[in-house]
């Protein structure tokens, strides 16, 4: 339910609102416009009748509206403006383009500082690399853990890019929190509850991938799991769904970037690697992703392909990756937007 104040509503009337929507067993979310101060009041709807009218008759009160969708602090009805997130000066959401690439896996320092230059080389401002990897096949190589960790964090020292890598267990949430610039909940674990309530009450922006089998409105259901935790800072990424469709290893759903886009106010990138599965078809759905009004791209970049413990058929070369960048750079400008 969304409060709306009169333009001239004081500080007491405000705060009354506020303890009323917390008396009421709601949570209160308050966005302070230059014009007027909207609060919202996030709960279970059940007894909403009950709030609403108590409301309507407040001092300093001038409507009440209800959110009609599930999601409500992902949804637009509630947040007008889009959300910009600072990651330690890079603005995610703005008018730069923000593109975050590096290896599917962290597997030594050579690879990973090697690879965090070429890339901030390119123009990448965002360092990837998975510590943590939900392989498949348990038998698969799973990451270097917390010493991966430690890489990422070396190279961030070397180049000044921050890290984004992946969270899968609620028990390793504070520690991954602790190297992390932004930390990243991947397809499988988009609807792994317990994880994201876990993460929700960290303060750090979350890169939230869409799984291979969820639905938009699943997905953003599933960002309104971590806002409703507190962390309001979320973007997210379209990454491929399961169809059947063999010749790429997911199907690129580029018509979700802006569905969600009118749907919310966060922003929305796209990973064009595990979205194709083949270096060769980067490109393409990178420009398609820009032209589709996606906020950035996140994408695998590694300096010897064929070595890769994971994913080298869709890792891009560092020259390649650089050449990609290169390219992109007319269409993000027709977008009005800049890397
Ligand atoms: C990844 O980004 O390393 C990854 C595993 O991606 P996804 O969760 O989208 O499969
Ligand atoms: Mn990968």
């Amino acid at each position: 339910m969304i409060i709306v104040m009169e333009h001239d509503a004081n500080l007491e009337q405000i705060n009354h609102v506020i303890k009323k929507i917390e008396d009421f067993g709601y949570k209160s979310h308050v966005i302070k416009g230059v014009e007027q101060t909207v609060i919202g009041a996030i709960g279970d709807e059940r007894d909403k009748m009950e709030l609403k009218n108590y409301m309507e008759s407040s001092p300093g009160v001038s409507n009440v509206i209800e959110i009609l969708k599930p999601y409500k602090l992902a949804s637009k009805e509630l947040h007008k403006e889009k959300m910009v997130i600072d990651v330690n000066g890079v603005k995610i959401g703005g008018s730069q383009f923000v593109v975050m690439a590096g290896p599917c896996s962290v597997e030594s320092s050579e690879q990973i500082v090697e690879t965090a230059r070429a890339v901030k080389e390119a123009g990448a401002q965002i360092l990837r690399g998975g510590a943590y990897k939900p392989r498949t096949s348990p038998y698969a190589f799973q990451g270097m853990e917390e010493e991966g960790l430690q890489l990422l964090a070396e190279a961030r020292d070397a180049t000044g890019l921050p890290i984004v890598t992946e969270v899968m267990n609620p028990r390793e949430a504070d520690l991954v929190a602790r190297y992390a610039d932004i930390l990243q909940i991947g397809a499988r674990n988009v609807q792994n509850f317990s994880l994201l309530k876990e993460i929700g009450k960290i303060p750090k922006p979350i890169f939230l991938k869409r799984g291979m089998m969820t639905t938009i409105k699943e997905f953003l259901m599933s960002a309104e799991y971590i806002m409703s935790e507190g962390n309001k800072e979320v973007i997210l990424c379209e990454r491929g769904i399961r169809t059947f469709e063999t010749a790429t290893r997911n199907t690129l759903d580029i018509s979700a970037i802006p569905v969600l886009k009118a749907e919310t106010h966060l922003p929305v990138f796209v990973d064009p690697s595990h979205a194709t599965g083949y270096w060769h078809l980067v490109e393409t759905m990178a420009k398609a992703s820009v032209a589709a009004g996606a906020d950035g791209l996140m994408i695998e970049v590694h300096p010897r392909p064929a070595e890769a413990y994971s994913d080298g058929p869709q890792s891009l070369k560092p020259k390649k990756f650089k050449k990609l960048m290169d390219d992109l750079r007319p269409y993000i400008k027709l977008e009005g937007k800049h890397l």
